[in-house]
């Protein structure tokens, strides 16, 4: 298989625009669950990039459990995004939903996002690959190993897009965090694939001040980087603001985090 260690022994490098993933160092993209609006963005972005994050995240398409929820400020908030991770010199990561919006959030997100519901859209797999885009490839809510490894193969054999694998917890008969936070995929997936491996600490534990210890632990795996979801005022948040980190508790983070990766 094209994702498999067999095939390419070595550890591939994803360049996403000179930010390199999988080289050895940690990588981290923050910003928030969703695109609230221009200066929403612009002060998560300058936290972000503050903290020693090279990456902004924040969705503008978002798979909602309830269509009565917000979905999202789509194109204008793919617009925002890119405007404040251009002012503060970071790259972009966004979610794309649906066959149909890819050349549009391809046009302005350097990785494209697909979600945990989506990991097994295999349409949406493969036109994604055909992108040359970075793919991050979130593990579905009940996604196996073999099964995510298995979407990661319809990316790499649809084109040239390269895979960034994203643990973000799986559903188990836990309920007290929001998911259980798998972080033995890690070396998992790293032993049986060539790509790098994010963590995805908020998502995988659904509380926010389980993110600090839980983003510790992922670099202590040997993860590549992580994905977090960080507010200016997560109290209104529009989404996920309970698992999100304010500027104070992101920077003590990254600080912790800066100390565990030149450990490794
Ligand atoms: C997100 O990153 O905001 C998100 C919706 O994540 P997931 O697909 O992992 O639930
Ligand atoms: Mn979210």
């Amino acid at each position: 298989k094209l994702t498999s260690r067999e095939f390419h022994p070595q550890d591939t490098v994803v360049d996403v625009d000179g930010v390199k993933i999988g080289d050895g160092s940690f990588v981290t993209m923050a910003g928030p669950c969703s695109v609230e609006g221009l200066e929403q963005i612009r002060q998560t972005a300058r936290m972000a990039q503050a903290g020693g994050a090279k990456i902004l995240r924040g969705g503008a398409f978002k798979p909602r459990t309830s269509p009565y929820a917000f979905q999202g400020l789509e194109e204008e908030g793919l617009k925002y995004l890119r405007q404040a991770a251009d002012e503060f010199g970071l790259k972009v990561i966004t979610e794309v939903m649906d066959e149909s919006h890819i050349d549009l959030v391809a046009h302005y997100s350097d990785i494209l996002q697909i979600g945990a519901r989506n990991m097994q859209n295999f349409k949406l797999l493969a036109s994604v690959g055909k992108t040359g885009k970075p793919i991050g490839l979130k593990r579905g809510i009940s996604g196996t190993i073999n099964e995510w490894l298995n979407a990661a193969e319809y990316v790499a054999v649809s084109g040239k897009s390269p895979v960034i694998f994203i643990e973000r917890g799986i559903r188990t008969f836990e309920d007290a965090t929001r998911n259980t936070f798998d972080l033995s995929a890690v070396p998992l997936i790293k032993k049986m694939s060539h790509f790098p491996i994010i963590v995805d600490p908020s998502h995988g534990t659904g509380v926010w001040d389980l993110v600090p210890p839980m983003a510790r632990a992922g670099v202590a795996t040997g993860a590549d980087g992580m994905i977090v979801e960080i507010h200016p005022d997560p109290e209104n948040a529009w989404s996920d603001g309970q698992q999100s980190l304010n500027e104070k508790t992101y920077q003590k983070m990254m600080q912790e985090i800066e100390i565990i990766s030149a450990a490794m």
